[in-house]
C-alpha cells in the first residue's frame, strides 16, 4: 500500500491518503497506528503532494555501496559511518533544492529511505524487519564544500533543502529486490541494486537503536550508490525507485530564490 500526504489546492489542510490508481483516497487517523478509510477520491493533478513523513530522527550513512558484488568487503564496518540530517532539511516532491550562497552546485544522492512503524530500542538484526513500516525515496543532497577538514560532515548535509523525500511511502516493497535510480536532466547517472550495500539496512536499523530510540516515522537513508554527481541551477534531478515512484525537484540558486 502507497501511503500519501497531501494538500488540496487552496487549503492549507494537511491530508492523509492511500494511493489508488490515478486518485488518493483520503484517510482519517494516525497511519502508524489507527486509521480509517473516509472513500472521498482527490486526482492527484487537483493536489499538491507533500513529503509523506515527518520524521523526528533522519539518519544517513556514507559510503555504504560496492559498485559490484566482487567489491563488496567480506564484512561490514564494525563502526558505519552515520551522520545526522535535520528535520528542517526535508522538503516533498516539486519543491526547489536551493543551492547556499557561497557555491555554485551541489551533489545529488539517490537513496532507499527506511520508515520506521515500530519503536526501537537495543534490538537485534533478525528483529529490524518487523520495526519497518515502509520505504520511501530520498535525495540526500550535499554541499562537500563544506565538510570539515577534520572529517565532519553535518554542515554539509544540512542545509534547508537537502533532504528531498517522497512521492509515497510503500509498504509492500522487497528492500533486497530494489534498484535506486538518478537521472539528471534525462540522463541516467546511478542504477544500482540495493544488494550491494555494504552495511545491510537491518544492520544499520539495529546498531542506530542501540544509540538511540527509533520511534514511528523516523527515517534512515541507506546510502547511495556509484554515480552521484554534482547539479547546478537550473537541472532537474529525479531519484527512483521502481515499485515507490519518481522523486522529482529542480534546482535553485539562494540569491534568485531570495529576490523572487
Ligand atoms: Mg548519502
Amino acid at each position: 500500500m502507497k501511503f500519501a500526504r497531501f494538500k488540496r489546492q487552496h487549503d492549507e489542510t494537511i491530508l492523509s491518503g492511500i494511493v489508488t490508481k490515478n486518485c488518493i483516497e483520503e484517510i482519517k487517523g494516525d497511519i502508524f497506528a489507527d486509521w480509517e478509510h473516509t472513500n472521498q477520491l482527490h486526482n492527484i493533478e487537483d493536489i499538491e503532494l507533500l513529503e509523506p513523513v515527518t520524521p523526528r530522527h533522519i539518519i544517513g550513512i556514507g559510503a555504504n555501496y560496492a559498485g559490484k558484488t566482487e567489491d563488496l568487503p567480506a564484512s561490514a564496518p564494525e563502526l558505519p559511518v552515520f551522520f545526522y540530517k535535520p528535520t528542517s532539511s526535508i522538503i516533498g516532491i516539486g519543491k526547489p533544492i536551493i543551492i547556499p550562497s557561497q557555491i555554485e552546485e551541489v551533489k545529488f544522492e539517490s537513496e532507499l529511505a527506511v520508515v520506521i512503524g515500530e519503536k526501537a530500542s537495543h534490538i537485534s538484526e533478525k528483529e529490524a524487519t518487523d520495526h519497518i513500516f515502509g520505504y520511501t525515496v530520498a535525495n540526500d543532497v550535499t554541499a562537500p564544500q563544506f565538510f570539515h577538514e577534520d572529517g565532519h560532515w553535518m554542515v554539509g548535509k544540512s542545509f534547508d533543502t537537502f533532504t528531498p523525500l517522497g512521492p509515497y511511502i510503500e509498504t509492500e516493497l522487497d528492500p533486497e529486490q530494489a534498484t535506486v535510480k538518478a537521472y539528471l536532466n534525462g540522463e541516467k547517472k546511478q542504477d544500482s541494486p540495493t544488494k550491494l550495500m555494504i552495511v545491510s539496512m537491518r544492520k544499520m536499523i539495529a546498531y542506530l537503536s542501540s544509540v538511540m530510540t527509533l520511534k514511528p516515522g523516523d527515517v534512515i537513508l541507506t546510502g547511495s550508490p556509484l554515480g552521484a554527481e554534482m547539479m547546478k541551477a537550473g537541472d532537474e534531478i529525479v531519484c527512483k525507485i521502481d515499485g515507490i515512484g519518481e522523486l522529482r525537484n529542480t534546482v535553485k540558486l539562494h540569491q534568485l530564490v531570495e529576490q523572487s
